[in-house]
């Protein structure tokens, strides 16, 4: 076949002209169309329940849509921030109970002295 941008012949399972370098052929408009970003939902979806799997599954979504301008990159973007949020809540209800266990455990010694 020949470059539709510069007309030298190239080789019919090449993707890119290697005189100009412009792209050629099918395959290549296949990977450049392929927007599909599962990983990126399923980041969102496990920052619900997994928040550390969810966030590294989002972060590599994120990533993704940014660098190889496939979709879901908002999705992804809400799946940071939900793991972020579910790490500190987890974060904020372990010191809590924590807390509430050195005070229990103040307690009961105070109710061992008297
Ligand atoms: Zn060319």
């Amino acid at each position: 076949m020949f470059c539709k941008n510069c007309g030298s012949s190239i080789d019919d399972k090449a993707v890119v002209c290697p005189k100009c370098g412009v792209p050629v052929g099918e395959g290549y408009v296949k990977k450049a169309t392929d927007k599909s970003n599962p990983i990126a939902i399923v980041g969102f979806i496990l920052s619900f329940f997994i928040a550390l799997a969810g966030l590294i599954c989002s972060i590599i979504g994120y990533n993704k849509a940014k660098n190889e301008n496939r979709d879901y990159g908002g999705l992804a973007l809400a799946g940071i921030i939900i793991s972020l949020i579910s790490i500190f809540l987890v974060i904020i209800i372990y010191a809590v109970s924590c807390n509430a266990l050195l005070s229990m455990a103040d307690y009961y010694s105070l109710i061992q002295i008297f």
